[in-house]
């Protein structure tokens, strides 16, 4: 792999930067792999990276319907953190954390990491109660989230000029998620492709897979794309919110629903936040990105849908929340706004797990998967290796659905 440093950047400048490598190659479509991996998004191409990395997996075809990075990973307002609930979900965020930590010298690849702390903004007891709850289990599992006060939030968060006493929800404390981090999200996928095509894995994109197939033995035995058939041993399904669509065409039901969400950016602005902001009582988050733009999200929208544009009424409910708080911001022009997909699992907590079909496996219910793409792509890649749960996604397989193992962690994002 060409390494990136300002030394090469410095010796192309000479030629003009006519001759870089390209990034990955776009090898012909064979008809047979040992592994195939369906969607080129973040959660697809971690596991691509570290089959290889970790396993020495390199006969693996990752098969995507679009552009590389072209899904939700291009979509999502690049939040990463480890604040949940339960004991099964912190490690498995913390892990996330530690190897997104990592990843910019892994691949080589300048990913724009930039750790800036979270703060909550609570607005009711109820979601203090709750926050307090997930504050000690953090603290079990090494995460890190520490209460201020009211005064220390306002000064740490200087236009945050609303809830005062006489609003509508008064502020009543605050709590700090110091390894809350943001980072670029197109040089994720463009990193990990980068690195994974290095490795031996080949990337076809523009290769939508239509079904799912499955040999006598009741295996599955490849897929139908409309390239053609391509057989493989073992197939991972890594398709975000299209989960259902592909699984169904085996007849493979999961208890997974799909919902929009959107987001939309302001115009740049002079520094004003250097945190991410997060308002859950009221629904809506931001951050500042490094161009100036206020980054602003709001909760899904509650209906299933496909959609990937933005609902008028759910954005408005986002601006309407945001100006509660932040009422200086009226002033400022929206640049941007989109949507995007997501897949919810009824606890709402992630699926990677095996299925009833030998050699499918299927990574899924990523309602918020930008953080988790290195530890989802790590662990569903290790299983893929083993055919056995790493022990960070043991909770997360599919039989948790038969024995009634939820592990809820609704209630504890903007989003759901
Ligand atoms: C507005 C918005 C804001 C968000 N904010 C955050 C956030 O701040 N923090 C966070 O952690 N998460 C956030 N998320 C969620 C996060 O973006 C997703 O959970 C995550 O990107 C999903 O994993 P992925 O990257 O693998 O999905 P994707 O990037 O969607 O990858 C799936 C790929 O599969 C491909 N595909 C689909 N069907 C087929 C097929 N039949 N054949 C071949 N390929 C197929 C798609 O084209 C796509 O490229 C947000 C999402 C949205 C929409």
């Amino acid at each position: 792999m060409q390494r990136y440093s300002l030394l090469s950047l410095a010796r192309h400048a000479l030629s003009h930067h006519q001759n870089w490598q390209r990034a990955w190659r776009q090898p012909p479509l064979r008809k047979d792999y040992e592994v195939l991996i369906i969607g080129a998004g973040g959660h697809g191409l971690a596991t691509a990276h570290y089959l290889a990395r970790e396993h020495g997996i390199t006969d693996v075809a990752v098969l995507e319907k679009g552009w590389l990075g072209g899904g939700n990973i291009a979509r999502n307002t690049v939040t990463i953190r480890s604040n949940y609930l339960r004991d099964e979900s912190i490690p498995f965020y913390v892990k996330s954390v530690a190897l997104y930590e990592q990843l910019t010298r892994q691949l080589n690849f300048n990913l724009m990491y930039s750790k800036r702390s979270m703060i909550d903004v609570v607005q009711t007891y109820p979601k203090l109660r709750e926050i307090r709850r997930r504050m000690f289990n953090m603290h079990n599992h090494g995460s890190t989230y520490e209460p201020i006060s009211v005064d220390e939030l306002r000064r740490r968060i200087p236009p945050l000029t609303g809830g005062g006493p006489d609003a509508r929800l008064p502020i009543v404390a605050g709590m700090v998620h110091t390894d809350a981090a943001v980072c670029r999200h197109d040089a994720v996928a463009w990193g990990l492709a980068r690195s994974a095509d290095d490795q031996g894995v080949e990337i076809h994109q523009n290769t939508a897979v239509q079904a799912l197939l499955r040999g006598p033995d009741g295996r599955i035995c490849g897929v139908e794309t409309e390239r053609g058939t391509v057989r493989a041993k073992k197939v991972a399904v890594a398709v975000s919110g299209h989960t259902t669509t592909l699984t169904e065409t085996i007849g493979l039901r999961l208890p997974v629903k799909t919902f929009n969400l959107t987001a939309f950016v302001s115009e740049p602005v002079k520094p004003l936040i250097d945190v991410i902001v997060n308002c859950p009582d009221i629904g809506v988050y931001l951050s500042q990105s490094d161009r100036g733009e206020l980054v602003i999200g709001g909760a899904n929208d509650p209906g299933q849908s496909y959609r990937r544009d933005i609902k008028q009424h759910v954005f408005e409910d986002a601006v309407v929340a945001m100006l509660e708080l932040f009422p200086s911001f009226k002033r400022l022009k929206l640049m941007r706004q989109w949507g995007g997909t997501l897949d919810i699992a009824h606890d709402a907590s992630p699926i990677v797990s095996k299925t009833a079909i030998p050699g499918l496996y299927v990574s899924a219910g990523w309602w918020g998967g930008f953080k988790a793409v290195p530890a989802g792509g790590y662990t569903l890649a290790h299983l893929i290796a083993h055919d056995e749960p790493h022990p960070l996604i043991e909770p997360f397989s599919l039989d948790r659905f038969k024995h009634l193992d939820y592990v809820l962690e609704s209630g504890t994002t903007a989003a759901r």
